[in-house]
């Protein structure tokens, strides 16, 4: 039975988003996977979350009414779809979280029929503890809510708190990003074994390489062209490299990628 700490957690739309998000809150300990629920008519999703203990039910109905927060992760397409077909069922007495990209507070609370709601963009590196998210507060949702949310999300990576004005951008940002970088991660090893390394070394050394950078920006307070600077010596290696980052137009096809990917999402509400 559901406490104070524990809550009974519902997904409806059981795809990439929330099988990551419940694989981080079970892995974490947070919640035990017996608390998680979703429902989904094809055996392989339905599968991909019973191999970890999550209840799968049938119909988003049943998870509605097994759930104390509902974290709705379907398409942002068919969102008014499944909100208007679930809004009989959806009470201020349960939390929705949406997780779509580009819809609004406004627009989920005129579906949903009530304003405790709380917007995430989370991403999908929650499934190893890693996300990064985002979250905006409906206007009935309370500080227990936001705290709910802000230890649910902050079980599985770190969250941060903007208005929603920013939410096009952090989807554009972190929404999207992990794909920038899996790209990277796979040209940086392609160079590698055009350099002479075994794929395997060059892979591992690729994504290590990106995870130590990340973490150095994060944890020694210094500004990342500082560290960049730290790394290239006079006529040296790194030098030869950054040169040619930027004869590629390395930085504005970053910048120009996170604009395009914000702009989409502010066409998809
Ligand atoms: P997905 O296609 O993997 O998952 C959506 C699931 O919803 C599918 O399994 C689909 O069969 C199911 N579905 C469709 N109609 C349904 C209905 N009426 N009732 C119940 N289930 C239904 O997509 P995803 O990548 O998991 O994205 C889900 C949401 O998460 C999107 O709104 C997206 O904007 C958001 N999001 C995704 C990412 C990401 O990196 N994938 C990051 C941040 C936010």
């Amino acid at each position: 039975m559901a406490t104070a700490e524990t809550f009974n957690l519902g997904f409806i739309g059981a795809g990439k988003m929330a099988e990551s998000i419940a694989r981080g809150v079970s892995k974490s300990g947070l919640l035990p996977p017996s608390y998680i629920s979703t429902a989904h008519r094809s055996q392989h999703r339905r599968d991909a979350f019973s191999s970890f203990g999550v209840k799968v039910f049938h119909h988003n109905i049943e998870v509605v009414e097994a759930s104390d927060v509902i974290i709705l992760s379907v398409k942002p397409q068919v969102v008014k779809e499944v909100l208007l077909e679930l809004s009989p069922l959806l009470s201020e007495d349960k939390l929705l979280v949406s997780v779509a990209a580009g819809i609004k507070l406004k627009d989920l609370q005129e579906w949903a029929g009530h304003g405790r709601l709380i917007r995430v963009m989370p991403n999908t590196p929650s499934a190893v503890g890693e996300a990064a998210s985002v979250m905006t507060l409906g206007e009935k949702a309370s500080k227990e809510d936001e705290k709910r949310i802000g230890s649910l999300f902050g079980a599985i990576g770190k969250i941060w708190i903007a208005n929603e004005k920013c939410f096009d951008a952090v989807t554009g940002l972190s929404g999207s990003g992990p794909a920038y970088i899996y790209i990277a991660i796979e040209a940086m090893a392609d160079g590698g074994v055009a350099a002479g390394l075994p794929r395997d070394l060059a892979f591992n050394l690729a994504s290590q390489t990106v995870l130590g950078a990340a973490a150095m920006a994060m944890k020694s307070g210094k500004h990342p062209a500082q560290l960049k600077d730290e790394v290239a010596s006079p006529a040296g290696t790194t030098i030869a490299g950054v040169r040619e980052l930027e004869n590629g137009g390395f930085r504005a096809a970053l910048i120009n990628a996170v604009v395009a990917a914000a702009n989409r999402s502010s066409t998809l509400s």
